[in-house]
């Protein structure tokens, strides 16, 4: 090979701009040409490609979202658009190509390699962790640290007032976010979408350990079947006495500076991707597994192989007294 390009979609995650560098330099660092594609699939099926060289990529480390913008496309979804995105790779001679996104990323990858014999690798880009094949996905580690800070924020407020919060975080399919911020914040409760709530056990919990704290906290992902909203309804009903409150976080869990582990893990992924197309490899996804970089087919790598470890709530429930 001697062009790639490379591309971030679906939804932005912090620590995106660290991988994009690594591919850059890396790709430089091949002998190869390397091209940025706007805005996803979309950028490919429009034809916003341009190259990019060491200097494109300076001082991006640090910085959340993407240079390349990002996008949800439905043109790519359609057998015309990835034939138009193939015809534009093609225009530039390009040869292989690195995506950086969630599992509708490698899903739309995987169909494209089956179409058009084109080799591409990922890069796991989503704060959510929901990718079997690494341990951590680039994004998540810099996520839970903005959902923890706002949590001991509210954590102040809610024991100066004695109140009990319910706080939503992100994770429409995942609890992934949810436990690990639940574990850290010393929350009181964590409903996640991966299992049933019990919510008589919840309130005994939240009556129990009202004489040993004045403030209780319990975080709700976003996917769960009730949500935060009727989660804090179903407390005030039960307790008409507690004064509840409820937060949802929201977008300012995508942004902000990726952490230390995000930026090595993103540049880390994103040399090893870069390696793997040199070497001949294509159709699966970079990861990190126990520090070791692995390489996972993407039809495997898809989020309904993620399991939420149940350790992980116990823990919960026992350090909630
Ligand atoms: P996140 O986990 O952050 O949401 P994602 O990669 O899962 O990231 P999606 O919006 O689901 O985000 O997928 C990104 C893009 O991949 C879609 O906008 C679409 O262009 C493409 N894609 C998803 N599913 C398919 C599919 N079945 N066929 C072709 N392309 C697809």
């Amino acid at each position: 090979i001697k062009k790639i390009a490379v591309l971030t979609s679906g939804g932005d995650a912090p620590g995106m701009n660290a991988g994009i560098r690594a591919v850059v330099r890396a790709g430089i660092f091949n002998n190869l040409e390397v091209f940025g594609v706007r805005r996803g699939y979309d950028g490919l099926v429009n034809g916003e490609i341009f190259p990019m060289d060491a200097k494109s990529v300076a001082n991006i480390i640090q910085r959340g979202g993407t240079i390349l913008k990002t996008a949800r496309s439905e043109a790519f979804k359609t057998i015309e658009g990835r034939k138009q995105a193939y015809d534009n790779l093609r225009s530039h001679e390009i040869d292989a190509m690195v995506v950086i996104g969630g599992d509708g990323t490698f899903t739309g990858a995987s169909k494209f390699i089956d179409e058009f014999d084109f080799p591409i690798i990922g890069l796991p880009g989503t704060i959510d962790n929901d990718l079997a094949g690494t341990d951590f996905t680039i994004g998540y580690d810099t996520a839970i640290n903005t959902v923890i800070q706002a949590v001991d924020k509210i954590r102040d407020t809610a024991e100066s007032h004695d109140r009990v919060f319910v706080i939503e975080v992100m994770g429409r399919d995942s609890g992934l976010i949810a436990i690990r911020s639940g574990i850290s914040t010393g929350a009181e409760a964590v409903l996640v979408p991966e299992f049933e709530v019990d919510y008589d056990a919840i309130m005994k919990r939240l009556d129990k350990s009202r004489k040993n704290k004045s403030s209780r906290i319990i975080i709700v992902a976003e996917g769960d079947k009730e949500g935060g909203m009727i989660v804090s309804e179903k407390i005030k009903e039960n307790f008409p006495h507690y004064d509840v409150r409820l937060s949802i976080l929201g977008h300012i869990q995508r942004g902000g500076s990726p952490t230390c582990m995000d930026r090595v893990l993103a540049s880390r992924l994103g040399v090893a991707a870069v390696e793997a197309l040199v070497a001949g490899r294509r159709g699966e996804m970079a990861g990190l597994i126990c520090s070791e970089i692995r390489f996972t087919p993407f039809k495997s790598a898809i989020k309904h192989n993620v399991k939420l470890n149940e350790d992980l709530l116990r823990i919960i429930e026992i350090l909630s007294l």
